[in-house]
Parts: C-alpha cells; structure tokens; sequence
C-alpha cells in the first residue's frame, strides 16, 4: 500500500514537471475582444479584412485558454458590431482578471507596406511616440463615432493615471514576450515592436488590467500570408497564453496569495 503511494506522488511530480498539470485557473476569467466587427471592417489589405482575421485568432485564443483551465468570455463571437464601451463593461461586469483586445495593424502609406511589419502588444497611456498615436487613431475611428472631441479627452484623463496602468504595463510586457518567444520557434524571423503606451479608447473604462495586442501588419505581404495560417494563429494564441499565465503567477507571488 504505502508503495502504491510514492508511486502516485511519483507520477504527480513527474506531471507537474513536465507542466501537463499547471496552476488552478478555474477561478481565473479572461475576457477576450476580437476587435471591429459588422459594418466595421477594421484595416482591409488584398480581399482580407482585419475584422475576420482577428476573430479567428480569437476562437484559437479562447480554445488555448480552456485548455488550461481557464474561464472564457468573449465580446463577440461573430461577426458583429459594438458600441464603444460595450468591450470593457461586459469585463467589468463579469469580474474578468484581463481584459485582450485583439487586433491587425495597418498602414496607409503604400510605398513602406513591405517595410512596415512586427508584433505589437499595448496598454492605455498616453505617448509622445508618433507612430503608437498613428496606430491608436486608426483603431479609434470607428469606435469613437457618435463621440464629441470633449467627452473622448474626459473619458481618456479619468483614467489614465489610474492603478490599472502598472498592472496593465506588465501584463502587456508579459504577453509580448510570450507571443514572440512561441512565433519566433518558428518563424526566426518575426520582428516584435515591443510593449507599448497609447491612447486606445477601447481600453477606456476597463477597471482591470487591459491590453490590446496587434498582431502584425496586414499591409505587409509576408506578414498577412503568416496571419491568416492556422499554425501561426495558434502560435500567437499559445503565446498570449502563456504571458497570461506568467503575469498572474507573478501577480499572486508578490500579493503573497
Ligand atoms: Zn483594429
């Protein structure tokens, strides 16, 4: 009997080791927002929409999320329009410990498409960096329709220096490192552009930590044929996945729970 025991624990051990048996994530709601949708087609390059391309990223993000035991909620499941704000309240309401807003870049100058490529993971903060205010103009448009100048700066100063910013600096961090760690097994080649402050509105609101990852460059030829590849989405999911789990495993060690 008390050999049967050790054998168990011996297998246990031997579980955990190999990671087949992780961290309790049962507790543990992401809420995921695949950006744009309906009318709002996002950035549009060659016959392919962002709104379509970040949405099946999403259902592989959501599926890497189960699969380790995590609770899951998206925003949305097809292909339908959200009003701004309906992101980060359905996040809020549901008490999600991250919130992740997927999305694809753009460009608009032709003549640098095959020059502009990489991976991209933000936080809300406002930046003097041009080129991060270019790719947060481009995603607010549509959500800001409807919107006046003065509420979109009032709601953007009531939180920006909130708690959240730290916490949402380091998810970021962790996330990116965590995409391109997974791509670049692969892909050697794929460029990161790092963990980044910028003033998306949809991040606006959410009382939890918050990021928006952009996924590459749909203008960039080699990137977009990358995207839209079911083994470099799932790449990108597991990535995601795994900065998840490092950020809250971090988050628990030092609230000493
Ligand atoms: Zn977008």
């Amino acid at each position: 009997m008390r050999y049967i025991k050790y054998f168990l624990l011996g297998i246990l051990l031997v579980l955990i080791v190999t990671g087949c048996v992780g961290p309790d994530r049962s507790d543990d709601l992401v809420v995921i927002d695949a950006g744009h949708g309906g009318h709002d087609c996002g950035a549009l390059c060659a016959g392919k929409q962002e709104k379509d391309l970040v949405l099946q990223i999403t259902k592989k993000l959501a599926k890497e999320f189960k699969r380790k035991g995590y609770r899951v909620y998206l925003t949305r499941g097809k292909d339908k329009f959200l009003k701004l704000g309906e992101r980060t309240r359905i996040a809020d309401k549901m008490d999600a410990k991250v919130f992740i807003s997927i999305h694809a870049n753009a460009i608009a100058d032709k003549s640098r498409f095959e020059a502009v490529e990489g991976i991209e993971t933000y936080f809300l903060q406002k930046t003097r960096d041009a080129r991060s205010q270019r790719v947060a103009a481009r995603e607010n448009v549509a959500v800001l329709q409807g919107a006046d100048a003065l509420s979109k700066d009032v709601i953007i100063d009531s939180v920006l220096n909130g708690p959240k910013i730290v916490e949402s600096n380091k998810l970021a961090i962790d996330v990116q490192n965590g995409i391109m760690r997974q791509v670049r097994s692969k892909y050697k080649d794929a460029r990161s552009g790092g963990a980044k402050p910028a003033p998306f509105y949809v991040l606006v609101g959410a009382s939890r930590p918050s990021i928006l990852v952009e996924v590459g460059y749909i203008t960039n030829s080699k990137e977009r044929a990358r995207l839209f590849k079911a083994d470099y989405q799932e790449r990108i999911a597991q990535g995601i996945v795994a900065g998840v789990g490092r950020y809250l495993d971090n988050r628990k060690a030092d609230s000493g729970v």
